[in-house]
């Protein structure tokens, strides 16, 4: 029996929950609060914030090896864990150059993976020739600490990037920059792919999605995505690469846009299992979930292929302020063929927030037919002032 020490508590922990138990594999989690998913989940609770690298010391004397489902983490202190023989799956030195997406950026160009232009805001004098470089709209992002399209701002002129980009945070953070801006990327697609590599360095690759963002948050994903073989295989030789580079042990979520041309650029690499890889725990034969656990518990990984045509996964997202349940919603939903309804069980819904998915498998690829269940599912879900045109 393997313990494994999961730091963060979210869905992402909640959902490892039955491959936990197929494995025979017990979870310790460290979170801040009760009412946090994975709570109901765990064999043991480190109640404590990510970033408090003395409760994952605690943490570490009730585990074997401990993983992560969210990467707001202080590395600095919990590599001095993994100098005291901490294991850490996937290890801290793969995680450096991810958590600020300018020294991620710079990492997957220096690995010569193609990404979108990009420079950091840490000098005032060369910004300016550097925005007409680029041209509006651009893209302004913290560089730590952003996810959901939190810190993710299209910025259209030079008055939203003043609005946003005080004067104060320009000078007086001088080389400490906070800030990355980017092209802003004329995407026809964006798309993803969740990949994990073994103890012995074995990868494989889920199927590519494709994922629809609105707001910069995550609406729907599509298994798999209409694409052609050849993009298929570039993408899987990109997190190869990544993952190889990285020596990874675990589960990383890549994210990329596809142009009209179709060129791949990267957007984003997640050190763990990704929200556009959640269709796998009802299409997969393996999950992304127990492929994670698979990783970091040192078994030989699983077979990630759909077990059925395609599938399309829909985030059932907060709309407003409410300790509701939405229990009518879901059961509305649940009737649909082949839905399999996940509800996170948080307590407060919000404005964004992920409260549950919904999976639907699909006999056939189309992608017609996946945009209309998808549409089904959300006219059920949010009422109708929140809905957009498909
Ligand atoms: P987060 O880390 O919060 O998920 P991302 O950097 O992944 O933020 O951005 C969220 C979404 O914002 C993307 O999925 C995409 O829709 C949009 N976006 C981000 N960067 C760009 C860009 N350079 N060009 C166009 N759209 C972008």
């Amino acid at each position: 029996m393997k313990r494994v020490g999961v730091i963060g508590g979210g869905q992402l922990a909640w959902m490892m929950a039955d491959a936990a138990q197929k494995l025979g594999v017990e979870l310790v989690v460290q979170t801040p609060s009760l009412g946090d998913p994975a709570v109901s989940i765990a064999q043991e609770i480190v109640f404590a914030a990510v970033d408090d690298a003395s409760a994952t010391e605690m943490l570490a004397k009730k585990c074997d090896v401990i993983t992560f489902e969210n990467e707001f983490v202080n590395l600095d202190a919990l590599s001095v864990l993994e100098k005291q023989g901490v294991c850490f799956r996937p290890r801290l030195e793969a995680l450096t150059p991810l958590l600020d997406k300018y020294h991620q950026r710079r990492y997957l160009s220096d690995l010569g993976l193609p990404v979108p232009q990009f420079f950091a805001v840490d000098r005032t004098e060369n910004l300016k020739s550097k925005i007409e470089y680029l041209g509006f709209p651009l893209v302004l992002k913290s560089r730590r600490h952003g996810y959901d399209g939190q810190g993710t701002f299209i910025i259209k002129d030079f008055a939203a990037l003043e609005e946003k980009l005080s004067y104060e945070t320009i000078t007086k953070t001088a080389n400490q920059s906070l800030f990355l801006l980017e092209e802003f990327v004329p995407f026809e697609r964006e798309l993803a792919v969740i990949a994990s590599r073994s103890v012995d360095g074995e990868i494989v690759t889920y199927p590519v999605v494709e994922t629809q963002q609105e707001q910069q948050v995550c609406r729907r994903v599509i298994a798999p995505a209409e694409i052609l073989p050849d993009l298929v295989a570039e993408i899987e030789a990109i997190a190869h690469t990544l993952l190889n580079s990285l020596q990874v042990v675990g589960v990383f979520g890549i994210e990329l846009f596809l142009t009209a041309d179709s060129k791949v650029l990267v957007n984003e690499i997640a050190p763990r299992t990704h929200n556009s890889g959640h269709f796998s725990l009802d299409a997969c034969e393996t999950s992304q979930f127990e492929q994670q656990l698979r990783a970091v518990c040192g078994l030989p990984l699983g077979n990630p292929g759909l077990q059925r045509a395609g599938a399309v996964m829909v985030n059932l997202l907060g709309y407003e302020n409410s300790d509701s349940d939405y229990q009518s919603q879901r059961q509305q939903i649940a009737e649909i063929p082949q839905a399999h309804v996940h509800w996170y069980g948080k307590t407060q819904s919000r404005p964004g927030r992920k409260l549950g998915h919904v999976t639907v498998l699909l006999d056939n690829q189309s992608r017609k037919q996946a945009m209309a269940v998808a549409q089904t599912i959300e006219s059920i879900w949010y009422p109708t002032k929140f809905l957009r045109n498909f």
